[in-house]
């Protein structure tokens, strides 16, 4: 009997100490991980990609996304301490994508730099990113696994045992991985659509600029199965709809933020 409630209190512990709340939307969210845990996983998973594709070696372009990421992340509003941003542009022109790490890590390949005609197209890109960062979606997302697995996983994370440990680093290690390679779910994608917007807007970018490149994804990705960025984030029409309303909402924001930079 004891050994049964032993991880079932555990398992309630986690659940009541891991609700958090989404500052921008408000949502609340089960996160069993810490921000310090999560920010490790991204370095792991960010230096696993740094290994399988060559960052782009172009000082200008890489520059420029610098430039961009800094300034959508500057417009969060908020400290993060445990954010040290990073915007690296990956050479693989084939892949129209982009994705973002817990700790603050974003890359963009090069195929969605090319496809984007406008530094406002970027930023929304950039925005959407650095709202799956502060919404802390990957911590959720690795939370989620873990429980999936069962309450074993979870006591590992609470106890010194070391077959529960075991349990739970095996979950924890196919959470990392998932980091980059799973897509986030419909329910995050349209959150970091919209918390992102913002931050784009906030930061002086055409808020306008998403919709119309979400249009071109649509029209240019037909047919075309390696364009990863799809499969992750498809360019629904309902996307696009929610993003062209909520760029209307924006524009007194942006017109704003945009003498800033003038
Ligand atoms: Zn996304």
């Amino acid at each position: 009997m004891k050994r049964l409630l032993l991880p079932l209190a555990a398992l309630a512990l986690s659940i009541f100490t891991g609700c958090t709340t989404v500052p921008e939307t408000g949502r609340r969210q089960v996160i069993i991980t810490n921000e310090a845990t999560e920010t490790q996983m991204g370095l792991e998973a960010f230096a696993a990609v740094k290994k399988e594709t060559p960052v782009l070696n172009d000082a200008k372009v890489q520059a420029r996304i610098e430039r961009i990421g800094r300034r959508v992340a500057d417009a969060v509003g908020r400290s993060l301490p445990n954010a040290q941003w990073e915007f690296v542009v990956f050479n693989d022109d084939k892949t129209v994508n982009a994705f973002a790490l817990p700790g603050g890590k974003v890359g963009v390949y090069t195929g969605l730099i090319k496809l984007a005609s406008s530094d406002d197209e970027i930023a929304i890109v950039m925005g959407h990113e650095v709202a799956h960062v502060t919404s802390r979606h990957g911590g959720e997302r690795a939370s989620q696994t873990t429980l999936a697995q069962g309450g074993a996983a979870l006591v590992g994370a609470l106890s010194e045992n070391s077959e529960y440990k075991n349990a739970f680093n095996t979950a924890y290690g196919l959470a990392a991985q998932g980091l980059v390679l799973l897509p986030f779910s419909r329910l995050h994608e349209s959150e970091a659509d919209n918390v992102g917007l913002r931050f784009a807007a906030g930061a002086g970018y055409d808020p306008r600029a998403a919709a119309a490149f979400w249009k071109k994804m649509q029209a240019k990705s037909e047919g075309k199965e390696q364009w990863k960025w799809i499969s992750t984030h498809p360019p629904t029409a309902e996307r696009i709809a929610n993003l062209e309303q909520l760029a209307t909402g924006l524009m007194p924001i942006y017109e704003e933020a945009k003498k800033k930079y003038q």
